[in-house]
Order: structure tokens, then sequence, then C-alpha cells
């Protein structure tokens, strides 16, 4: 039998990256990585499908800087696979599939439709799609009548249109020279066939590192698990044009996650999606899942902030231990590896890739930023956000009438009674950070700063010439601000 206490765990707070010769500056790096194998990204940060974390508003946020936001599955499969449904269409070259409405439709039919997709305008045609005009916040905002009919004050045809495939050079002249904002695509019998906006274009300069589709579309994942209707889940997410599927749990090195992982790589419908599995936080755990056919590995098991797992059932590996063994086995396999939970802090990026991880996955510091779900809540004087754990009561609990579909994350899918449930995570807040643009920013520049200090131009730099040296509590002591009162927190940094 091997010695029991022979292998030491390591986490961030024990460990730092030395600094070693540099000839470029922060600004120079780059940041580029991969989260799965068929899926870069320009930043290499990763939104928790968390229900206080990513819905679909943290994911445009994150996907227009660079990163990439994953969808909670604590939703039932119509509204997780709408939420992806809204990130798909939120910032298109074009709209391939665009949402229409019929001219017997009432304008407050019509305004809700708008509310609903976060958009200004809907193409109105008949039963065979052929384009009879289009109703604009503009037609509506003076109707004072919301049983109207949207036949009677859309705009009629003759609308300006553009053919099926015009490039976006010629569809920009089009919206510029007659000073509109919607170009409907029609084929040669006047039917509809797609939509170019003007706020696509605009996005694009605006967010020059956007993480995006072959089509122009914002990419984004979602968390599925392997329990129940997991399977239909997949499929309607799918049907949504999601770019990655993250099969989500508590444990994935079981055989669930694997049966689910290998069945998805051999869908046909699943053949232009990439699939991540977790979490593991062993060598063994992640070649499961690599021999499984994964196209990435997410690797955690207990070191997310609001997590209890290794206090309630007394397991896991310290983060940087469990992404540099897992590693050993996605690296080799080309497979790239997510490190999930426990950063607390911008160095704690770079930390966990020169572990072994290429993107890392964030809970509690997103948690607080305005694109979060949830309101924002006044304490004592100061703001903050809510934050819980899926594996937590309230996650797991059943909401009204529709069960939750968290527990299953934890193996409790059987569980019928709420009383029964064993959490894992628990409930909290978190203090509330503005913008997920000015957090990212941080997040990014501690990483660039990182970059620096080793000499590390690109990520792949990174992780081959960074070194770790181990620290003591002292030395822990010591990194932190010490021996002084903080009068002004850094917006990278509170007490
Ligand atoms: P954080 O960034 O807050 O440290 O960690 C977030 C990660 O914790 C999530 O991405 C997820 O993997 C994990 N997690 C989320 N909720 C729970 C929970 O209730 N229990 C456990 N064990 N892990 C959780």
């Amino acid at each position: 039998m091997p010695e029991p206490f022979a292998t030491l765990g390591l986490t961030f707070d024990d460990v730092l990256l030395q600094p070693s010769e540099s000839d470029i500056i922060p600004s120079q790096v780059r940041t580029e990585s991969r989260v799965s194998k068929r899926i870069s990204v320009k930043v290499p940060l990763v939104s928790s499908p968390m229900d206080t974390v990513t819905e679909a508003r943290m994911a445009v946020a994150i996907a227009r800087q660079g990163g990439l936001g994953i969808i909670h599955r604590n939703l039932s499969i119509e509204d997780q696979a709408h939420q992806v449904d809204v990130v798909k269409r939120s910032e298109a070259g074009m709209v391939d599939e665009p949402i229409t409405i019929a001219p017997d439709a009432t304008i407050g039919e019509a305004d809700a439709m708008c509310g609903r997709f976060r958009i200004s305008g809907v193409p109105v045609v008949d039963r065979d799609m052929t384009l009879l005009g289009i109703v604009t916040n503009r037609d509506m905002r003076f109707e004072s009548d919301p049983a109207r009919l949207v036949g009677d004050v859309m705009t009629k045809m003759p609308l300006v249109t553009g053919p099926v495939g015009i490039s976006g050079e010629d569809a920009m002249s089009l919206l510029a020279a007659h000073k509109i904002e919607k170009l409907p695509l029609v084929d040669e019998r006047g039917r509809l066939k797609g939509l170019i906006t003007l706020k696509d274009f605009v996005k694009s300069d605006q967010y020059p590192d956007a993480s995006k589709d072959d089509q122009g579309r914002l990419r984004v994942g979602a968390a599925v698990g392997f329990f129940g209707d997991a399977w239909k889940r997949a499929m309607s997410l799918i049907e949504e044009g999601v770019d990655l599927l993250v099969v989500d749990t508590a444990h994935g090195h079981s055989q669930g996650v694997i049966d689910m992982v290998r069945r998805l790589k051999a869908e046909k419908a699943a053949a232009d999606v990439d699939v991540v599995g977790g979490n593991v936080a062993t060598y063994a755990g992640a070649k499961a899942l690599v021999e499984a056919g994964v196209d990435g590995v997410k690797v955690g098991v207990g070191p997310g902030s609001i997590c209890t797992t290794r206090v309630v059932a007394g397991v896991g590996v310290p983060q940087v231990t469990a992404i540099h063994n897992a590693s050993r086995a996605c690296r080799p396999a080309g497979v790239p590896l997510i490190g999930d939970g426990g950063l607390q802090y911008s160095g704690d990026i770079a930390k966990a890739l020169v572990a072994g991880a290429d993107t890392v996955m964030l809970g509690s510091l997103l948690a607080g930023c305005d694109e979060s779900p949830g309101e924002l809540m006044f304490l004592n004087g100061k703001q903050f956000k809510s934050y819980r754990g899926m594996g937590s009561m309230g996650a797991m609990a059943s909401r009204g009438r529709s069960a939750s579909y968290s527990k299953d994350r934890y193996f409790q899918g059987d569980v019928t009674s709420d009383s029964q449930l064993i959490a894992e995570g628990i409930e909290g807040q978190v203090p509330y950070r503005g913008p997920l643009a000015a957090v990212a920013y941080q997040l990014v520049g501690g990483l660039r700063q990182s970059m620096f200090y080793t000499g590390a131009a690109t990520i792949p730099e990174l992780q081959e010439r960074g070194s770790f040296v181990r620290i003591t509590s002292a030395g822990l002591r010591e990194s932190h601000p010490h021996d002084i009162q903080m009068t002004v927190e850094a917006p990278n940094y509170a007490g």
C-alpha cells in the first residue's frame, strides 16, 4: 500500500509565481487560449453555470470581452434554451431565422416580443414568410392602444431590402445610404430569409475581442447533467445554436457523466458542438474523461467559495494540485483544461494557468457584476448581490411546482423531498462590483502583469516558463498588505 499521507495538496495561497527575465511589457502580451478543442477565446475567462452568475446577460457581456459564459441549468429546458437563443441573437453578423410577427398580432404583443428578445423591431410576414413590412419601436412609441394591429401601424413594403448572401460591406452601405437600422434579406420571391442590423456593426467595432462563431454570432455554452431529461435538454440547447455543452456535475469521474459524454460525442446532431466534462480533481478522473472523448475537462472538487463539499463529505483536492494532476492527462491528449473555482484574486488566474489550466471558471468574482442575475441589495450603506452554491439548499430545493435541476449536479436527482437533501453549498452575498467590462479589465490586467513578470508573451509561453515557489503562512501574510490599516481599497483588492 502506498504511504497514505505522502500526497501533498496545494492551492493558490500556497504558491507564488517566480519572476523571470522579461523583455515584454504588459500591454504587449497576448491572452488567447482554448476553452475546448474547437473554441478559442481572446481572454481565458469563463463564467460559471450558476443561477446567481450566468444567464443571457452575463453570457453576452463576457463573450463581448473575449471570454465565454456558460448558462446554468437550474431552469426548465425551455427557459435555458431561450437564454441560449437570446445570446445567439444578440449580436449576429446576420440573423438567419429572425423573430417575426404576423400582421394580425397586436402591437402589445409586438412590444412584449421586443422586450423578451431585447430587440427594437420585428419584420412582419404572412404565413409563407413573405415580407409585408417591419414594425419597430418608432412605429409603436406614439400608439396608446396596445390592441391595435401590427398590420395597421407597421412600415409597409416596399422597404429597403438586401439579397441573401449580401456582403457585410454592401449591407453597411445600404444601411448608411437609407439611414435605416435594419436590413431584411429576401429571396427572389420576396420571402424573408434573414436580417442584418446596424447595431451589430457598431458592436463589432466596439468589442474587437468578442468570442464569435463562424456566422459572427456571440458564442455561448450551457450546462447539462446526465440524469432524467438531460438528453432532451442537450438536444434543445443544440437546436438553439449552443457552441459548447458542459456536462457539469460535482463528480465527473462517474459512469453517468462518462456515458453522457460518449453519447453526445457519438450523436450526429452534436457534431458541431464541443463537449466539456467535469468536474474532476485527479489524473485518473481527467484521463477517464479524455478517454470518453471530451473536448475539454473541467477541474475542481470543492475549491469554490460557496462550496462545502470538503467539509460535508471530507472530499476534494486543493485546486493547484488538482489542476496540475489533471493536466498530466489532458496536455498529452491535446484536451484543454478549465480550472473551476477557488479564485479570489487576479493573480490566481496565472497560477491556475501555470499549474496546467488553459482557462479559468469564475463564480464569486463575477457574481457581484451588474450582468449577473439578481437585484442589488443595500446593507449598512454598502451594495451587495446575492451569490449561492448550486448545491445550497436554496438552489436545490423545489421551487413552487417546478422541480430544481441543480440537485442532480450532486447526484441527488432521485431525492423527492427537500428535507432529505444533503447540502454541499451555502448562500450568501458578495460586494457589488459594477459592470462586467470593468471587472474583466482588472482581471485580464492582472494576468497581463503576471505574464510580464514571468516574461511570457503568450499563454502557452506562460504555461511553459512559469515556475512556482511554495510559501508558508508567513509568506502569505507578507503577500497581502500588512501592518497598515487600509483606507482606500483598490479596484482589484479589498480587505
Ligand atoms: P468560486 O469562483 O465562487 O470560488 O467557485 C465557483 C465554482 O464552485 C463553480 O463553478 C462550481 O464548480 C462550484 N460550485 C458551485 N456551487 C457549488 C456548491 O454548492 N457546492 C460545490 N461543491 N461546488 C459548487
